[in-house]
């Protein structure tokens, strides 16, 4: 990430050639508020550069550095998120995380993590536990459903994704996943971030729905902060304002993390869309994006899903997603 420089530009007279010498080298500037006109800050989303290139542009005359709200994030930057099989983020080939939304049975999981990595998948998705919107809706298989979920991952040679929803869950779902899951409606459980984080793995933390990016960055850092090996980042989709799609993709957001800060970002357009007719539109505008890789809900028999039947992918289909990283 490009660090928010703070720059003192040497007299009025400096000023347009100073903006149009950043601006040609990608970078944005604003005058800094109740500052004087000379005092310019680069703005956190610009192009990387550093402090040294800034304080040789002629008409500079200092460079000093603010502090950033999340720094073990944005030490990070340029730097994928290892797993025991394979790594996520920039430089990396984008990889496929795919499975059910719940863990219905020990056979179900079993059937679908052969489908996911015939497809080409890379780490096997489906939650023990459950966050529904009603307390009457399945809530989860619970510790049994993580069994089956590693047991089914290592016959078909895959990593795990899955979630934890309270503290308590950390310890056992940190012991049988790869990646740890934070929903994005806890995305902002500030002790579930710090629990989670104490477990040492690394962690796919999902954006709240009405989250800023900024909101998303200092989630992520209550992580780090507590001990976290990396986060991957994985945008799902805003509250919108038009009930045709479940949620909006910020695919901009996407691209913001991918390009200007440089931290490893994935796409879930199962919860995005809502529906599995877009999820091959939406997974190749992610790709394009910078999306790192995708997370897709798929089911043998969606039409008996126990949740999220809608929008899971038939796992035949799996494959295809990923085409234009295949040929980019
Ligand atoms: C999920 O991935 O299982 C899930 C519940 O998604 P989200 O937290 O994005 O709603
Ligand atoms: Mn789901």
């Amino acid at each position: 990430m490009s660090a928010p420089y703070i720059l003192t530009v040497r007299d009025d007279a400096d000023l347009s050639r100073v903006m149009g010498t950043l601006a040609a080298a990608g970078l944005w500037v604003r005058a800094l508020e109740g500052a004087p006109q000379r005092l310019l800050e680069v703005d956190p989303r610009s192009s990387t550069t550093s402090a040294a290139a800034l304080a040789a542009v002629p008409g500079i005359a200092g460079v000093a550095m603010r502090s950033s709200a999340h720094p073990l994030v944005d030490k990070r930057a340029g730097e994928p998120v290892l797993l025991a099989t394979t790594a996520i983020g920039p430089g990396c080939r984008p990889v496929l995380m795919a499975g059910p939304c719940a863990i219905e049975s020990e056979s179900q999981i079993a059937r679908i993590a052969e489908a996911v990595a015939e497809a080409g998948g890379v780490l096997l998705r489906g939650s023990a536990y459950k966050p529904r919107s009603s307390p009457y809706a399945f809530q989860g298989h619970g510790p049994a459903a993580l069994r089956w979920l590693r047991a089914a991952a290592d016959r078909a040679g895959l990593a795990v994704v899955t979630e934890a929803l309270a503290p308590e869950q950390a310890g056992p779902v940190a012991e049988i996943a790869d990646l740890v899951q934070i929903g994005s409606r806890n995305m902002q459980n500030f002790a579930l971030l710090r629990a989670v984080g104490r477990e040492q793995r690394p962690v796919l933390l999902k954006r709240g729905n009405a989250a800023t990016i900024e909101e998303w960055l200092l989630a992520a850092e209550y992580c780090l902060a507590a001990g976290a090996k990396g986060v991957v980042f994985c945008e799902r989709g805003l509250r919108g304002f038009d009930p045709s799609m479940r949620n909006l993709l910020d695919l901009g957001a996407v691209a913001l993390l991918s390009h200007a800060l440089r931290l490893p970002v994935v796409v879930d357009p199962s919860h995005a869309a809502g529906r599995r007719d877009l999820i091959p539109a939406l997974s190749h505008a992610a790709i394009a994006a910078g999306a790192h890789g995708l997370l897709v809900e798929t089911h043998d028999d969606p039409a008996h899903a126990l949740s999220d039947g809608p929008q899971a992918l038939a796992p035949m289909n799996l494959a295809a997603l990923m085409a234009p990283a295949v040929h980019a």
